[in-house]
């Protein structure tokens, strides 16, 4: 997946990442932001090559085909960047940065679903 832009510092360092529950997620950022995810959000926003074409950027995931029961089971850091999900419906291949993690919850504030506090 392309990196828009060169953003770096506290703005894309989590301080804090806790599971909140099974179906929630909350990062605590470095500048002291504090967004919370929904799995079946996150879910549907996988960025990997499975869900979004690569080539066009188009997203092939239908979100009406992601339950709003679907879980986390397992999520493990990547390097030092990014944080992979293993949902409860098997699907794994997902890296989200913690760029885009971060531009998610900024994006979302609007839409109110993922919101930061
Ligand atoms: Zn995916």
């Amino acid at each position: 997946m392309a990196e828009a832009g060169e953003r770096r510092g506290p703005a894309i360092e989590p301080r804090e990442i806790a599971q909140d529950g099974s179906a929630a997620l909350r990062i605590t950022w470095a500048d002291g932001l504090v967004c919370h995810y929904q799995a079946a959000e996150l879910r549907r926003s996988c960025p990997c090559a499975q869900c979004v074409n690569e080539w066009t950027g188009q997203r092939m995931l239908k979100p009406e085909t992601v339950s709003e029961d679907l879980s986390m089971k397992d999520i493990s850091v990547v390097g030092r960047y990014a944080l992979n999900f293993r949902w409860s419906d098997g699907h794994e291949t997902g890296i989200y940065s913690f760029r885009y993690l971060r531009e998610l919850c900024e994006s979302s504030e609007e839409s109110g679903r993922m919101k930061a506090e």
